[in-house]
């Protein structure tokens, strides 16, 4: 029989507020342990939470960017669950009235994935296991989250991938998250399911918890999605359950019984008063919202005529696509070509990208592809300028000058090429029967004699110009 996986996503993502959503402690990832805390964010008796505003500003923007209808009256509830990661044994959340419903995420593959919802709510503690005991750190206890919860519309791993990655760059463009996988700032509860392929109905669906890599995603879907085919093959039930994935043996195991929302005993956060947007304060979220990594895909494409492959490597980190648009309007394939083949390869990683901290100003990249596409320097030179700007932070006349890769004049070059013509008469011999190929060796003897600064096209043509009256 052929199955077919289903899946839902609920992924959390940390808000890049400079505070945390109920105290003004900071949310700033690391530190020493339990040193960003305050008796509010560890849950003390008597504390009061205060709503951190920015959250609910930064939860309605990703509501918009994804479609979703927002909620200008919404509020906040407790859920409750005992685990030593929160003090209270309560998260503080939203749950029948969310900030955000009903959007939705088109794919590139053509997948249409359905928002149910995306709410606001608090991050836990973090627990580290020490020599056999379990040790709490709360730094991380109270960071903003908005959870994002798909409907299961998700048929493939595929689908999966892609849906994070659009994701990553919406969250990144719009400036409320750095989703940064590695730090935990985007992370993935996975609800499966299997079915025969055609049917209808469900089948019972296991949740996997706190994915938080590409990999470890892609392994977990894999590995439950074949463990529930051999279930329902040799004539067993799949159990719901909460799995956790342990990325080293790459097996998913049972954590607990899957709690229903009731056994969470919510109820309204009597501590915080109603979260409430004005029509006004939506209108300026709505009115001041960047252009979409999508948009701007379809710009680069229609505008600067790069290839959709390439403009979607571009789009992804909104810095890198300010310094392409710093020069585009001068030539926009060689910008995008500097950038894709020669600047990425010093910036390899995704952090790297993201903060974009090169030494290379976007004025002096500006001036690299202007002097290039005014033909005043050649690819090859223009490449290792490059290579030195990257380096020095210089500007590229400065490095002309310093390494004397200006070039030379017309008639010194001129000259060159007679020179190169008088010294290989074999050549030229070769040439004048017919040899189109000889020419090559008058080429590369101009460019060792200006140290590669001449330009190919502009030797060729002086040369075949000058053998014509040998
Ligand atoms: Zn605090």
């Amino acid at each position: 029989m052929m199955w077919e996986m289903v899946i839902g996503l609920e992924t959390h993502i940390e808000l890049s507020t400079k505070t945390k959503i109920f105290c003004s402690c900071t949310t700033q990832f690391g530190g020493e342990p339990n040193t960003h805390c305050c008796p509010v964010c560890t849950g003390q008796p008597g504390s009061l939470p205060n709503l951190n505003k920015k959250v609910v500003k930064y939860g309605a923007m990703a509501g918009v960017a994804l479609g979703c209808h927002i909620n200008l009256v919404s509020k906040m509830d407790r859920k409750h669950y005992v685990y030593p990661d929160m003090p209270k044994a309560y998260q503080i959340s939203q749950f029948d009235i969310p900030l955000c419903e009903h959007g939705k995420v088109e794919l590139e593959n053509g997948s249409v994935i359905r928002v149910v919802r995306i709410h606001i709510e608090e991050d836990a503690g973090k627990l580290i296991h020490e020599g056999g005991n379990y040790l709490v750190d709360y730094n991380r206890c109270g960071v903003p989250l908005i959870e994002i919860v798909t409907a299961p519309d998700f048929r493939s791993v595929e689908d999966v991938l892609l849906y994070l990655d659009k994701l990553q760059g919406i969250m990144r463009t719009i400036g409320i998250s750095d989703c940064r996988m590695q730090e935990g700032s985007l992370r993935c509860d996975v609800n499966i399911s299997i079915r025969p392929k055609g049917a209808e109905a469900f089948g019972t669906r296991t949740e996997i918890k706190n994915l938080n890599s590409f990999t470890a995603i892609e392994n977990a879907i894999n590995y439950e999605f074949e463990r529930q085919v051999e279930i329902l093959e040799s004539g067993g039930q799949v159990e719901q359950e909460t799995l956790h994935f342990n990325s080293d043996t790459g097996e998913t195991r049972s954590m607990r019984d899957k709690e229903n929302a009731n056994d969470y005993r919510y109820f309204r956060e009597p501590d915080v008063v109603t979260v409430r947007l004005s029509q006004e304060e939506y209108d300026e979220i709505v009115a001041s919202m960047p252009e979409l990594p999508e948009q701007r895909l379809k710009r680069y494409v229609e505008e600067y005529n790069l290839t959709e492959a390439d403009a979607r490597l571009l789009v992804k980190y909104r810095k890198v696509a300010e310094f392409f648009e710093a020069a585009a309007d001068i030539d926009a394939k060689s910008a995008a070509a500097f950038i894709l083949t020669n600047i990425f390869k010093s910036v390899p990683t995704e952090v790297q990208r993201e903060e974009w901290n090169i030494k290379l100003s976007a004025e002096n990249f500006r001036e690299l592809v202007k002097l290039t596409a005014e033909g005043k320097i050649n690819k090859n030179i223009a490449k290792r300028v490059l290579d030195r700007m990257l380096e020095t932070a210089l500007s590229p006349a400065e490095i002309i000058e310093k390494e004397k890769l200006g070039g030379i004049d017309n008639k010194e070059f001129e000259a060159v090429c007679r020179k190169a013509i008088e010294e290989n008469p074999a050549a030229v011999a070769d040439y004048k029967a017919g040899k189109e190929k000889a020419l090559q060796a008058l080429i590369g003897y101009v460019m060792r004699l200006t140290r590669g600064t001449a330009n190919p096209a502009e030797t060729t043509e002086e040369l075949k110009k000058l053998l014509e009256t040998v």
